[in-house]
């Protein structure tokens, strides 16, 4: 074609599922020689059910009770957590105690008001009340894979639900091919627990892993490699993912359940919902890199 080369390369990324934003993010994505990847919705579907529900002694609720006041509270969140939750309670068909003053803190979980009580649902970690039968519980979960999201109502703990959500078929050998282009294992950043984080790792072959991270925290891992002078690709789907995005010499974002702050943020979006495409556009830019210069 008489098309300039990076504008072909554009034209041939989306032929691959990946929207590039601009020329210019082919450039640099053909320069990127380490990754950052992160945990849920990248590395994982992004579907995550719910597959254990705990209560507490004294929270005076049952299953129901426990999973309604979570979905109440979690139903405004984009996350993929707070998804799974209010699916649960969808499948059970349970009706919500009315909920007011959503708040949400990227990577920690969310809070509103039920009935006159704070009710704040979220990481155990960032949630300083795990204490007790509560930490028994959210160790178990983990111990086995799941994320442990607890339940607090007034500061206290009532319960503990476990999640699970399935790697992406192409995890493995998305992280191979990445391996392979940048001479590099990519890392794994997440605000998930270490137990999860490193469980789910091994099956891919990551062994570096960054977990109980805050936003701020992926953000500052990644300018920290930069000042050692590396071309960073961030790859990710969250509202917590978008300072390191934003922070990478290349973010791509996954668009399927991408957040909307995320796929603003980022240089590039796959448009078809499979992590492959991106080692897939990684080669494609070098290789129109090499045509221009
Ligand atoms: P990842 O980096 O793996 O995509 P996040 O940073 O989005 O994970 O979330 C980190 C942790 O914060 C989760 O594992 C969970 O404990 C907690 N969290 C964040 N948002 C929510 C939410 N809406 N509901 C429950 N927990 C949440
Ligand atoms: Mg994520």
């Amino acid at each position: 074609s008489t098309m300039p080369p990076l504008l072909s390369a554009i034209a041939n990324a989306g032929r691959h599922g990946v929207l590039a934003k601009s020329a210019v993010v082919m450039e640099r994505l053909g320069q990127v020689d380490a990754v950052a990847l992160d945990k849920t919705g990248t590395l994982t579907e992004g579907t995550p059910r719910v597959t254990e529900i705990r209560t507490l002694p004294g929270s005076g609720l049952d299953e129901d009770g426990l999973l309604a006041l979570a979905a109440a509270a979690e139903q405004p969140s984009e996350h993929p957590l707070a998804r799974a939750v209010v699916d649960a309670a969808r499948e059970r068909c349970l009706s919500l105690p009315e909920a007011l003053d959503f708040s949400s803190a990227p990577g920690q979980g969310v809070s509103v008001t039920v009935a006159g009580r704070t009710v704040q649902v979220g990481s155990p970690a960032r949630l300083s009340a795990a204490t007790g039968p509560a930490s028994a519980a959210v160790a178990e979960l983990e111990e086995t894979g799941q994320t442990a999201v607890l339940v607090l109502r007034d500061d206290g703990p009532v319960g503990v639900i476990g999640i699970a959500d399935r790697l992406r078929r192409d995890a493995a050998a998305t992280v191979t091919a990445l391996t392979g282009l940048t001479g590099r294992s990519p890392v794994l950043l997440t605000g998930d627990n270490e137990r999860a984080a490193r469980h789910l790792a091994a099956q891919v072959g990551i062994t570096d892993v960054r977990a109980g991270l805050l936003p701020q925290d992926k953000a500052a891992a990644v300018q920290k490699w930069e000042a050692e002078g590396r071309k960073v690709l961030v790859v990710g789907d969250g509202v917590n993912d978008a300072p390191a995005l934003a922070a990478a010499h290349t973010g791509i974002a996954m668009g399927k359940a991408g957040s909307d702050l995320a796929l603003e943020t980022a240089d590039a979006v796959v448009v078809r919902d499979e992590l492959a495409t991106v080692p897939a556009v990684v080669a494609l830019s070098r290789t129109a890199r090499r045509l221009v210069v």
